[in-house]
């Protein structure tokens, strides 16, 4: 019997024909092999947690949360090997235990470091790129089962196509990160007007190591989050401050709005309004790990655009009209975070400072009309989907926003001549193999 796989967002389903767990490499490589040989198609799924069919398959899957240990890790040159299916928050757990933390994370870590790293999954911090941009080497396994390693030294040309490969290059079997000595953040969480936060947005992301801020369709207050290295002891939070704050106004009172929201849509603006008022300065001090990643128990579905960072501001006020002007009942925030350049082939920061713009929809709610609504905006400023997000672009119109696609398609048609790695949402973004020669 076929097991049915399905994504965080609950969403996306298939049921492939086999699913495998291999423990180590050389047992990935005989996966790789029998599935070569075979003749069908391989996806590898990390957490699933995409929004998009980005990891489906009906045919050959496999999942490595066997493969999750740390295998090298050098405090001196800060560079650590470790295998592909190990989830962020272990990650960082044991960087910590070394003495070592990731420069830079998302605002969760329930993602494998393989499943985040394919597709340039960030944080916020103008001066901080994707997390892709601190991968020093990876070891992959492609179509034909070979061992491929490549690295800064080895191979660039190679590493920046590998670096963001969406799962269609081969298998990573693990990745060399280039880490920094543990550190300590002190994040200021405080409700700001809206129209003086994207007045003095260029201030506020110069001024804070990581900044970024949500905002409520229908309110004109800008939940900012201003983050900072720092040389304070860490202050542990009190559990039933964290209890509160977290889990009861982050995530069950979101909940409980959602719901009636759906229910009533109606009633939308004015429960936005009410939760932006409830919103209280409040502070963290914490080692990095534990400063980053923020509990999300609310299911949504989501779209993210990567446009050039002076757009920012244009783009949000449009996206705010837009659910105003068509009473869209929108109970979630925009989330709008910054990232610097870098020049993988298919990042969506390639080549240019960044402003990411998300969107979300609480589940069960109809959220086509909202999200092609904000893609049509995003088009006018150059914007690139995130990988594992929702979008409805396809290879035609990719291919004009990275400048480095064609470089891509060339390394893709070397390592998987075949289309081993390729599913539906893989044809569709990058083409079928060949179609770009
Ligand atoms: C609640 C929530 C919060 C999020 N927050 C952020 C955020 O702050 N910033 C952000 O940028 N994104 C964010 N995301 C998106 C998420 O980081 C990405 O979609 C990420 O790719 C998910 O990782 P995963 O391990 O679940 O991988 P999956 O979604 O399972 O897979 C993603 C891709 O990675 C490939 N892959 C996985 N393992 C391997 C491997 N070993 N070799 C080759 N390819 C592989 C898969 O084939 C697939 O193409 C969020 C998502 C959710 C649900």
């Amino acid at each position: 019997m076929r097991t049915l796989w399905r994504n965080w967002a609950g969403d996306q389903r298939c049921a492939p024909a086999i699913l495998e767990e291999p423990a180590g490499e050389p047992e990935l490589i005989e996966c790789v092999r029998r599935a070569s040989e075979a003749g069908g198609s391989l996806r590898v799924v990390g957490s699933g947690h995409s929004f998009t069919d980005i990891a489906c398959t009906d045919g050959h899957m496999l999942r490595l949360r066997r493969m999750s240990r740390v295998l090298d890790a050098d405090p001196a040159t800060g560079l650590v090997q470790v295998q592909p299916g190990i989830t962020l928050h272990e990650l960082g757990k044991e960087l910590a235990v070394r003495g070592l933390a990731l420069e830079n994370q998302g605002d969760i870590d329930a993602q494998t470091l393989a499943g985040a790293v394919s597709t340039a999954t960030h944080g916020t911090g103008a001066s901080f790129r994707n997390l892709s941009a601190q991968v020093a080497a990876l070891r992959l396994v492609a179509a034909d089962g070979s061992i491929v390693d490549v690295s800064e030294d080895s191979d660039r040309e190679l590493l920046r196509a590998a670096r963001v490969g969406l799962g269609a290059l081969g298998v990573i079997a693990s990745i060399t990160l280039r880490c920094l000595p543990i550190f300590t953040l002190h994040r200021v969480d405080r409700p700001r007007p809206l129209d003086e936060t994207l007045a003095g947005l260029d201030a506020l992301v110069e001024g804070n190591d990581h900044f970024e801020f949500f905002v409520f369709p229908y309110s004109r207050t800008a939940i900012t989050r201003a983050t900072e290295r720092s040389d304070r002891s860490p202050e542990p939070e009190n559990p039933r401050r964290r209890y509160i704050e977290e889990t009861v106004l982050e995530n069950r009172l979101l909940e409980l709005c959602c719901r009636v929201g759906r229910r009533v849509p109606a009633l939308v603006p004015p429960i936005n309004r009410g939760i932006s008022r409830l919103v209280r300065e409040s502070e963290l001090i914490e080692r990095s790990h534990r400063v980053y990643a923020t509990r999300r128990d609310v299911r949504f579905t989501e779209m993210e655009y990567a446009i050039p960072r002076a757009a920012g501001p244009a783009a949000v006020e449009r996206v705010l009209e837009m659910v105003e002007r068509r009473r869209l009942p929108v109970g979630f925030p925009l989330e709008v975070r910054f990232v610097a350049a870098d020049d993988s082939h298919l990042s969506p920061s390639h080549g240019r400072d960044t402003c990411y713009v998300a969107v979300h929809m609480f589940r069960g709610m109809e959220f086509e009309s909202y999200f092609r609504g904000v893609e049509a905006i995003m088009r006018d400023y150059g914007g690139r989907p995130h990988w594992g997000k929702r979008h409805y672009q396809s290879a035609a119109g990719l291919t004009e926003l990275y400048p480095e696609w064609e470089r891509f398609q060339s390394v893709r048609r070397r390592l998987d001549p075949r289309g081993l790695f390729r599913n539906d949402y893989i044809d569709r973004v990058l083409g079928p193999i060949g179609a770009a020669a």
